[in-house]
């Protein structure tokens, strides 16, 4: 089969012809038919995380269909529609999956990481960890779902259901699928993007932001809570400032840079500060019930497996409005 594969951090991805896996017991062998390109694989790559597996495959944005079962893989068959999230193992035993907070977990193994994920044609999936998906997902255009949607959701959902205007700092893929989502609960979204980027704030007012600007200016309303997706540490204290009392600042990404000090009056007031890591089963399940009611539209900018390479560099330059996606069918 053929797969992009890393086999080095801070080097590119090598374009290979590797045997096609087998699925051992609990395990689904599956024809990926795309793969989302998540920031995480650019800190993956750029080894801003820091233990992948090598050689591996990235992704963990993964739509496809079932090809091979290992046996034991419950209610899943051969021809169902999975996607496949990055949380990938977790062992069941911790104190965190006892407590029900599987996304915690001690031992936990990520698609993409610490296992081979879906930038090639095939791939294999622990059974519990894939979600079934009905045919009508079966679109690459989806596969952004399974990450930026599901951390973007996380996020949200971190968030008093109360608050009225949320501000998001960084407007990519996570964004522009929970900006549809927070609107349509009658949300004020208050977008922020790098400064001077007007073609990001004209997105994010497409996907129905209320307020677009760079993230240097101040926010016209006080925001009740914010979510931070960008990977940049300055961005904190600035959505603190931003926060009206008692407003929460979400992070959702999975690495940031350095957070500057900052004077103790910014947190004063009951504002708090949330990291979002991973998510749980039950994410996935809320996420895509949730998307029954309100269904969104994600925008994606489509590639060729072999052109990983090039989206990825892109992504990195935040070249992409919405999510970049590697088509493998
Ligand atoms: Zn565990
Ligand atoms: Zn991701």
């Amino acid at each position: 089969m053929r797969a992009m594969v890393l086999e080095e951090q801070r080097k590119p991805l090598v374009y290979k012809d590797l045997p096609v896996p087998e699925p051992g017991k609990g395990q689904v062998l599956i024809k990926v038919k795309a793969c989302g390109i998540c920031r995480t694989d650019l800190h993956v790559i750029d080894a801003d995380l820091k233990e992948p597996r090598l050689p591996l495959i990235p992704g963990h944005e993964i739509i496809g269909h079932i090809v091979q079962t290992g046996g034991d893989v419950s209610d899943l068959q051969t021809s169902d529609l999975v996607g496949v999230p990055w949380v990938g193992y977790t062992c069941g035993v911790c104190k965190f999956c006892k407590a029900g907070k599987e996304n915690l977990c001690d031992n936990a193994k990520f698609t993409g990481y610490t296992i081979d994920g879906g930038y090639a044609e095939y791939t294999v999936a622990n059974a519990r960890f894939c979600f079934k998906l009905d045919e009508q997902y079966n679109d690459a255009a989806f596969s952004p779902l399974l990450c930026a949607g599901l951390i973007g959701f996380r996020s949200y959902h971190m968030i008093d259901p109360k608050m009225k205007n949320i501000g998001i700092y960084g407007f990519g893929a996570s964004a522009h699928i929970i900006t549809q989502v927070a609107v349509a609960q009658g949300k004020k979204i208050f977008a922020f993007t790098r400064d001077g980027d007007s073609k990001g704030q004209e997105f994010a007012k497409q996907m129905g932001a209320y307020w677009t600007g760079g993230s240097s200016e101040m926010s016209p309303e006080k925001l009740d809570a914010a979510i931070i997706f960008a990977a940049v540490g300055n961005l904190l204290p600035k959505a603190l400032q931003d926060a009206e009392k008692g407003g929460e600042v979400i992070c959702g990404g999975i690495h940031m840079t350095d957070i500057p000090s900052f004077s103790y009056d910014l947190l004063w007031g009951e504002r708090s500060i949330k990291s979002v890591a991973n998510l749980t089963r039950q994410d996935g399940l809320d996420f895509f019930e949730l998307l029954k009611s309100i269904p969104v539209k994600t925008q994606t900018r489509q590639f060729k497996l072999e052109q990983a390479n090039e989206a990825l560099d892109m992504l990195r330059k935040g070249e992409i409005e919405g999510a970049a996606v590697l088509v493998m069918e």
